[in-house]
């Protein structure tokens, strides 16, 4: 996308880089004169007459949410956009380029364009004071007088990549994990099925007891795998938005009835509180259903020690309308404060040893939080230590007017 961009933007700059003329210029620069007031208002940082550039080009260029300065022969600032003064606090007119980005990559491209008149790219991250990734691409740039001299000049874009970084860090992360997920269980499956086909062979009773083991592994396996399906399912149809029309409260009913017995085993008591009316909301009724079972399947699994879980569903007002509130509530152990803005992320778990013996695969919430965006809604988590967590999924409600 960067690379498509820049050159339109400076083809486009270049056939608007009309200068106004130098003998106006030169005596607002000896102060004689006034500021042409045609010019306008400056689009960038630097006032209009000072610039070498036309009004025109000026604001073509203030609308690009890349950095753009131009500089001189001997990399010293002589316009800069909009974007470069948030992105630069420092750059300056006048003052040489190295003091408003201090990157050896950049000087490095700077010289060898200034050397060869051959377009360079640069690429750098800085640590301070957060981790953030750039791309520059440094051009020359001819112009007219009276900025020709000493110049030619050149043009300097930088990009900002951090967030693009970031997500590509991610997918990275994921394969990583997943990978890593699948590894674990296989690895105990190949064990135990060389020492039944080596030492093991004749021994009955640990034929039997590595059968169940091998079978534990497995569904493990399987459970990743259908968790891996759905989440790659639900994020093809992420921008598309469902327009089946499903009342909530029989989603909700249906969520807690298929829970019963999940909670019974691990004698939690499971309490519904519905208001007595339709919820009605556009949306997927299977994915709905998959929200709640999760949602209360974690409340047994982290937050049944407190022996109760309250799930709700009831009208609300919210600032941008009327919603259905879907909530789960437990009274357990809750979750330290540190960990709940990460708990959607995939493979994010608080303690992965018991998300393992829970059956967890560290996904399920992930699937939630895709679900609840695919359905424009808004998942919230509120959690005490010693006193519980609650998970709430806002969606929009359907109204008669809609
Ligand atoms: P998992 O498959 O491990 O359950 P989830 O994505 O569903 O994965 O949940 C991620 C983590 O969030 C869990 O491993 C657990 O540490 C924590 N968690 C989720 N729900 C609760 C809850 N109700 N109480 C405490 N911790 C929870």
């Amino acid at each position: 996308m960067v690379y498509e961009f820049v050159p339109l933007l400076a083809a486009a700059a270049g056939a608007l880089l009309v200068l106004r003329p130098q003998s106006a210029v030169a005596a607002v620069r000896e102060g004689v004169a006034e500021p042409d007031p045609a010019a306008g208002p400056a689009g960038g940082a630097p006032a209009a007459a000072q610039s070498p550039l036309s009004v025109d080009a000026q604001q073509l260029l203030d609308t690009s949410p890349d950095a753009c300065v131009v500089i001189s022969q001997e990399a010293t600032v002589v316009w800069f956009n909009r974007a470069a003064r948030e992105q630069m606090g420092a750059v300056r007119i006048g003052s040489p380029m190295a003091f408003a980005r201090r990157v050896p990559e950049l000087v490095r491209a700077i010289d060898k364009v200034r050397a060869t008149g051959r377009p360079e790219r640069a690429r750098w991250s800085e640590k301070v004071p957060t981790r953030r990734w750039y791309e520059a691409t440094v051009s020359p740039l001819t112009l007219s007088p009276p900025f020709a001299e000493p110049f030619p000049a050149m043009v300097v874009y930088i990009h900002d990549l951090s967030d693009q970084q970031r997500l590509e860090r991610m997918r990275e992360d994921f394969v990583a994990n997943a990978s890593h997920e699948l590894r674990t269980p296989l690895a105990s499956l190949t064990g135990m099925i060389e020492t039944l086909q080596g030492p093991a062979r004749e021994d009955a009773k640990t034929r039997d007891q590595f059968l169940g083991l091998m079978r534990e592994q497995a569904d493990r396996m399987k459970r990743l795998t259908d968790s891996l399906l759905s989440l790659s399912r639900i994020e093809l149809r992420a921008h598309v938005h469902p327009t089946d029309v499903v009342d909530c409260a029989e989603t909700v009913r249906s969520a807690v009835e298929m829970s019963r017995n999940v909670a019974d085993e691990a004698d939690v008591r499971l309490e519904l509180a519905l208001a007595d009316e339709t919820l009605p909301v556009h949306g997927d009724p299977d994915e709905l259903l998959q929200v709640m079972n999760n949602l209360i399947e974690n409340a047994v699994k982290y937050g049944g020690d407190g022996g109760r879980i309250l799930v709700s569903a009831r009208r609300d007002e919210t600032m941008s309308g009327p919603v259905v509130a879907l909530a789960v509530q437990d009274f357990g152990k809750g979750i330290p404060p540190e960990h709940v803005p990460r708990l959607t992320e995939r493979f994010y778990r608080v303690d992965i040893e018991e998300s393992r013996a829970r059956r967890g695969t560290g996904l399920g919430l992930a699937i939630v939080k895709h679900i609840v965006n695919r359905h424009r809604g808004r998942l919230t988590v509120r959690s005490t230590i010693g006193t519980g967590s609650t998970f709430t999924v806002r969606l929009p409600l359907v109204t008669e007017e809609a």
